[in-house]
C-alpha cells in the first residue's frame, strides 16, 4: 500500500522536535526508526501531515550507568543495546530480549524508544521494562516528566505520552548482584513477534529460599504484565522442581488473554503456564 500524501522535517534537538510539534498541531508525528511508523502509514492506519524525523537528535542516543539504574537514550537501536557492555553486566535480561526482536536490519534500525512509545502488543521489550522496574523519561511543553512503564502503556499501540512531547530515555533497575534472568520466547512463525515472552530475574538468598523474583510476560493480550501471582507464590520459598511448577500455573492470573486467527485465548493461557514454567527452571536450574 502507499501511504498517504505528508510533508517532512528534521529535529536537531528535543526542544525543537517538541516546538514543531506544537507547530503542526497534531498533524505531526515523531519518526525514529521508522520501523513501526512506516508500516502504519503503508496501511493507511496512521495518516499524519508531516513526519517529524528525530534520528539524529544526539541528546537522545547513549547508554550509561546512574548509581543503581541505567538509563539507556530512546534512539538506542536495539542492536546497540544487545551489544553494549553496560547492559550486558547490568541487565542482561534487556539484552536478551533486544537481541531476539525482528531481523539483524530490524535491529539496526529500530529504536528503544520507538518500541515502547509504539506500544505494540506483541513487542519483546515491553516484558524486559516490567521485570527491569523501567521508568519512561519524557520531555514536554511544561519540561522533564517521568511515569511507570506500567502506567505509560495503557492499551494496544495507547500511551499516556504528553501531547507534544518526545520520550527522551527510560530508565531501568539494577537487579541485585546475585540474580540471573532469561527471556524466553515463542515466535509467531509468519511475523517473528512473539505469541508468548516471557522475562524471569530471580535469585537465590544465603538461606536458600527465593529472595528475589520478577516474572513479566508480553505478546498475550492488549499489554504486558507482571505475573504477580507468580511472585507472590515463589518470594520466600525454598526452591524446588515442583513449586517452580505450581507457580507457573498462575502464570496467566494477572493479565488478559486475547484471542485471534492463530491462537485461542485458551492455548494463550496454556502458553503462559509452560513458557512461565521454563523460564523459571532456566533461570534457577540453567535448562
Ligand atoms: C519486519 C519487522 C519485524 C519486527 N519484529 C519485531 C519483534 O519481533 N519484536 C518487537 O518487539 N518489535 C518488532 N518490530 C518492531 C521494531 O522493534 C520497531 O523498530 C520498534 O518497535 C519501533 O522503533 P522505531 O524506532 O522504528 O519507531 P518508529 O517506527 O519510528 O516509531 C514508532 C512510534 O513511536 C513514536 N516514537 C518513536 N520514537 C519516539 C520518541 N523518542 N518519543 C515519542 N514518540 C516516539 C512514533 O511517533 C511512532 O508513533 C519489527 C518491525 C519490523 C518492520
Amino acid at each position: 500500500m502507499i501511504p498517504s500524501k505528508f510533508d517532512y522535517v528534521r529535529a536537531n534537538s528535543i526542544d525543537e522536535a517538541i516546538q514543531k510539534l506544537q507547530e503542526f498541531n497534531g498533524e505531526g508525528k515523531l519518526i525514529a526508526g521508522g520501523h513501526s511508523l512506516i508500516p502504519l502509514l503503508k496501511f493507511r492506519l496512521s495518516e499524519p501531515g508531516v513526519l517529524i524525523d528525530i534520528s539524529r537528535i544526539t541528546g537522545l542516543k547513549g547508554i550509561q550507568k546512574a548509581g543503581d539504574r541505567i538509563i539507556i537514550g530512546a534512539l538506542t537501536t536495539h542492536f546497540q543495546a544487545a551489544n553494549d557492555p553496560i547492559v550486558q553486566e547490568y541487565i542482561p535480561v534487556l539484552s536478551q530480549t533486544v537481541r531476539q526482536i525482528g531481523d539483524l536490519q530490524v535491529r539496526n534500525r529500530g529504536t528503544i524508544g520507538g518500541n515502547i512509545a509504539h506500544a505494540d502488543p506483541a513487542a519483546d521489550l515491553p516484558a524486559a521494562a516490567f521485570v527491569l522496574d523501567a521508568v519512561i523519561n519524557i520531555h514536554g511543553e511544561d519540561g522533564p516528566e517521568t511515569m511507570n512503564v506500567a502506567d505509560f502503556i495503557v492499551g494496544p499501540l495507547i500511551t499516556l505520552l504528553p501531547e507534544n512531547s518526545v520520550l527522551t530515555s527510560i530508565s531501568f533497575a539494577v537487579p541485585p548482584a546475585h540474580t540471573k534472568a532469561v527471556y524466553l520466547k515463542f515466535s509467531h512463525p509468519a511475523s517473528g513477534y512473539p505469541v508468548i515472552g516471557v522475562a524471569v530475574v530471580a535469585g537465590i538468598g544465603e538461606n536458600h529460599v527465593i529472595d528475589y523474583i520478577r516474572v513479566a510476560i508480553t505478546g498475550v493480550g492488549d499489554v504486558a504484565f507482571r505475573a504477580t501471582s507468580v511472585e507472590g507464590m515463589l518470594l520466600g520459598q525454598p526452591l524446588s522442581e515442583m513449586i517452580l511448577k505450581e507457580a507457573a500455573q498462575l502464570a496467566a492470573e494477572d493479565g488478559e488473554m486475547a484471542s485471534d486467527l492463530f491462537t485461542t485465548e485458551e492455548y494463550r493461557r496454556n502458553l503462559c503456564k509452560v513458557y512461565t514454567e521454563r523460564a523459571l527452571k532456566s533461570v534457577f536450574y540453567g535448562n
